[in-house]
């Protein structure tokens, strides 16, 4: 644990007392988004303490050259970053001249902010002497709104304390913004048009290279006591990039003035886009009439029935209770499962590391999320948004050498290009590959849509087993197929031969691959002279695959009876992580690069991955065996981590264990375990702790089209609960010490497998 100031709390995350240094962890943990933008929860006013500035649109990004030692062939060319976009939030206040900037007052006290993940709105006030000895009160209320995704609303509200003052706001617009993170300190923006409208601005701007136009907009209305005034604004300050409107008023000591700043974007995604400013004045004009009380009321009614379907309650363990929600907010504010082209990048709206958008975590770890809490189609847009990639992929396949449609896709992608450039991620961790067709699987399993893959999953699942025929080359020695030179999922080695969980997943892949293509051939003739015809597979091709599985090559320890990581593993110094002094780790940051590679530290889950993807291809005494002699090399330095282990762990009945990795996965940011919140949080891994109750604790699974659960609950708590969506009908599951309530919320009567023993619940 590295940090520990917010306040435990059953819906909101709280931070009291002023203190800089958390600052920029703040910004992070209290970062709003709506699926559509989203920004870190940044300061309205000025603040020349240490910050980090950030407001993103979904879709929005940059692709930033990149920079390579030693360039070689197959690289790719960029390395795309999600885009700090123009702020709109800015509001630069003075009080009788003097600004207000916490970093600079004589005093700050009462200082509070909290995140209501109840309401989706984020609050914050303090009291603060400025250089001026003028001391005021200071309260702000702000949301992205999930009625209006291209709005977001502020409420800000000076009341002068100890004597009458001047107080003049600044309400403001700003393209330019740079990012933390860029390649070449490439110009990101460029800027068309500053532009203003009675008490609206706008500023219109493109992203350099990829040409998104994106309108920033800002309306301003104003009250005092509550009671509306019509003020005249004063005058305004603009450059090139930047559009500020001042306002000014006498307030008496005691007198409470506030702005209600409505603004946000609309973008060339959504809108014509030579007419954006137009778009603009639209949108925010039916903003302003909506009004801010009432936005923020349908704030709360919209939350309120996302809550209703995705919450999962925690009875007597308060920080257990924050932390799932803090998880479940955090998915629900990054990805709606409104636009296809959207998916859920690592950091969500919440920083700029890992600039991608989409990595093999969207299928891997969130999808199970999306589907039980949602309406199956959100979760069939995530799967589509790789159909819609596939000639991509293909390219991308094509361009390190495989050929006859095989595609290999990306394992960081905004467009469906490859743009990560180091090489051991790039062209080494292919097992990402496999979680496509995993993700379309997993999909039909739960979902019971067999419409999929006929109509998009199928051509996937062709490319993907082609891609694996390929990668996989026959050893004589072994007289097998071997899969030379991968990283698994455990990043902490490179190069590699045969690792376990690659070659698994790519002979499960052909088969299944085999399979469906089979099925379809006999079952469903039109979709099958279609995707014949469009891939041209031949009959010998299939079978290609299906020899290629069978006689795939698995590294095996006969002494200790496991699966091993990869054929090297055993040459390792096997000293576990119990044995590693603390002060080595995070390894990731203690040791050099050559010393991580030849040492047997795990990342993340790697030969544990794939029993938790095939758990029903193995015994309980196989995943025992492979838990144990695995997880002690473990030091779960990806926040994919410690779900996974979670999970694992519950099933295997090792509560205090399952425990622990629940509070890690949970609280990983809010308690910064990693010593990286300040960068943005993690978002992907969220779905992963959502799976470690409802899968772990709840042990839910889906068997033969029937859902099953064997219920657990860790000492800490009293009980639990959490509701999904199964195929339509809402199952509601509540836990406690002595027994185990199912009830159906909606739809006819639905069998389940409790234990092992079929049970009907009835509505
Ligand atoms: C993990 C990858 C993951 C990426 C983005 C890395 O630290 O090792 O498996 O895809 O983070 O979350």
């Amino acid at each position: 644990m590295h940090i520990d100031y917010i306040t435990p709390n059953h819906w909101s995350i709280i931070e009291e007392g002023w203190n800089p240094d958390n600052v920029k962890s703040s910004e992070s943990l209290m970062a709003l988004g709506n699926g559509a933008m989203g920004q870190r929860a940044n300061f309205e006013e000025d603040y020349s303490g240490s910050t980090f500035q950030g407001s993103y649109i979904g879709g929005v990004y940059y692709p930033d050259k990149t920079r390579v030692g030693w360039w070689k062939n197959g690289y790719p060319e960029y390395f795309a970053k999600v885009l700090n976009a123009p702020s709109w939030i800015g509001i630069k206040v003075t009080v009788n001249g003097e600004s207000l900037d916490l970093h600079t007052c004589k005093e700050v006290n009462d200082f509070r902010r909290e995140l209501d993940m109840k309401s989706g709105v984020l609050y914050r006030s303090f009291k603060a002497t400025l250089q001026n000895d003028v001391e005021i009160a200071v309260k702000s209320t702000r949301f992205l709104s999930m009625k209006m995704d291209e709005v977001g609303a502020i409420n800000y509200e000076v009341t002068p304390i100890n004597e009458d003052a001047t107080i003049s706001y600044e309400p403001y617009l700003d393209s330019g913004i740079t990012n933390e993170d860029s390649n070449w300190d490439d110009k990101f923006w460029n800027t068309l048009e500053v532009s203003e409208d009675d008490d609206m601005a706008f500023i219109t701007a493109h992203t350099m290279k990829t040409e998104f136009h994106v309108c920033t907009m800002m309306h301003n209305s104003f009250n005092i006591d509550g009671r509306k005034v019509a003020l005249s604004r004063k005058r305004t300050n603009a450059t090139e990039t930047y559009i500020g409107h001042i306002y000014e008023t006498e307030i008496s000591q005691g007198e409470t003035f506030s702005i209600h700043k409505l603004g946000g974007y609309v973008s060339s995604l959504n809108h014509e886009q030579d007419n954006l400013v137009n778009a603009a004045t639209t949108v925010i004009n039916e903003a302003a009439a909506i009004g801010f009380d009432a936005l923020q009321q349908l704030q709360k009614e919209l939350w309120a029935q996302t809550w209703e379907m995705s919450d999962i309650t925690i009875e007597g363990d308060v920080k257990a209770q924050q932390g799932i929600r803090f998880n479940i907010f955090h998915l629900n504010q990054t990805y709606t499962g409104q636009d296809s082209r959207l998916n859920i990048g690592p950091k969500g709206f919440t920083g700029e590391k890992y600039g991608g958008s989409t990595y093999w975590d969207t299928e891997a770890y969130c999808i199970p999320f999306y589907m039980a809490t949602k309406d199956q189609q959100v979760a069939r847009q995530l799967l589509t948004y790789r159909y819609n990639q596939l000639d991509k992929a293909i390219e991308n396949a094509e361009k390190l050498g495989f050929s006859g449609g095989a595609a290999l896709y990306p394992m960081v992608t905004m467009n469906g290009e490859e743009c990560h450039n180091e090489w051991e991620i790039t062209f080494e961790e292919i097992h990402r590959n496999g979680s496509m067709v995993y993700a379309i699987y997993n999909y039909e399993r739960y979902t019971g849509d067999t419409t999929y893959i006929p109509e998009m999953g199928l051509e996937v699942i062709i490319a993907v087993a082609r891609f694996w025929r390929q990668r996989a080359t026959f050893s004589k020695a072994k007289n097998a197929y071997v899969i030379l030179g991968v990283t698994g999922p455990n990043e902490y080695e490179n190069n590699v031969n045969n690792n376990w969980f690659t070659n698994y997943i790519a002979k499960w892949c052909m088969e299944f691959a085999f399979a469906k293509a089979e099925l379809i051939r006999d079952t469903q003739k039109q979709d099958w002279s279609r995707i014949s015809g469009k891939t041209h597979l031949s009959y010998d091709e299939m079978l290609s695959w299906k020899s290629t599985a069978e006689q795939m090559y698995f590294p095996y320890s006969e002494e200790h009876d496991v699966f091993l990581q990869q054929d090297g593993f055993l040459d390792k110094e096997l000293i576990t992580v119990a044995d590693l002094p603390k002060s080595n780790r995070p390894i990731n940051q203690k040791w050099s690069w050559d010393r991580i590679l030849r040492s047997p530290y795990i990342k993340q889950a790697d030969t544990l991955q794939g029993f938790y993807f095939f758990e029903d291809h193995f015994t309980q005494e196989n995943l025992e065996k492979h838990f144990d002699f695995y997880e002690p090399f473990t030091v779960h330095e990806s926040s994919l981590s410690p779900c996974v282990h979670a999970i694992q762990a519950a099933k295997l009945g090792r509560m205090d264990q399952a425990y622990e990795f629940y509070l890690r996965t949970s609280r990983l940011d809010l308690d910064d375990y990693n010593k990286e919140v300040e960068e943005g949080l993690h978002i992907t891994s969220m779905a992963g702790t959502w799976q470690s109750v409802v899968e772990g604790f709840g042990g839910m699974r889906v068997k033969n089209d029937t859902l099953s659960f064997e219920t657990k609950i860790p000492d800490a708590w009293e009980a639990y609960s959490f509701k999904v969506n199964f195929r339509g009908q809402i199952l509601k599951v509540e836990v406690n010490k002595s027994e185990t309530a199912f009830t159906l919320m909606s739809g006819e009567a639905l069998d389940i497998i409790v234990n092992g023993n079929k049970q009907t619940v009835s509505a």
